[in-house]
């Protein structure tokens, strides 16, 4: 059974600004998941809020809109091996004080809002976030 999907990754702001993109990317691929499409962007508030939007009745949704908007992220579409499972093995738990040593955000993550990466939580969410960001013609076909 071929089991390659793709999910949905941002290198949130905490982590861009700190000057680890490049090493949680590298992390992922390493990982087994491979950037087929790769942006940095800096979300404006309707985007954060749209993008969010599940938790807009949570009570840290605004602490988590600022601080997503707060610089630039790098969005990507990550291809691989049960990629959606991958990504957030690979992550760690929401909690960065929380996840596992080795982690991306035990080691590039501080506290649970600034946890360093995102990954999509399941397949349909994959999908919903990747088109929410790309287009089809802006994704890449490995080899
Ligand atoms: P994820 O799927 O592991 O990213 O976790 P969630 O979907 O539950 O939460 C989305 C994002 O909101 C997290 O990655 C954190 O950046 C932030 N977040 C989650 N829980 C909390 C919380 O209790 N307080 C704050 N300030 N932010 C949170």
């Amino acid at each position: 059974m071929n089991t390659q999907e793709r999910t949905f990754s941002i290198v949130k702001p905490d982590a861009v600004a700190a000057g680890n993109a490049g090493k949680v990317i590298q992390l992922l691929t390493d990982g087994g998941l491979r950037p087929v499409a790769m942006r940095m962007m800096h979300l404006t508030t309707a985007q954060a809020e749209g993008f969010y939007a599940v938790h807009r009745e949570r009570p840290f949704f605004k602490d988590l809109v600022k601080f997503m908007t707060s610089g630039p992220v790098i969005v990507q579409v990550l291809e691989g091996e049960n990629a959606v499972a991958r990504n957030r093995e690979l992550m760690g738990a929401t909690d960065s004080k929380k996840a596992a040593p080795g982690t991306i955000r035990a080691l590039y993550g501080t506290d649970i809002e600034r946890n360093a990466a995102h990954g999509s939580d399941a397949a349909a969410t994959a999908k919903d976030e990747i088109g929410f960001f790309f287009s089809g013609a802006e994704l890449a076909t490995l080899g």
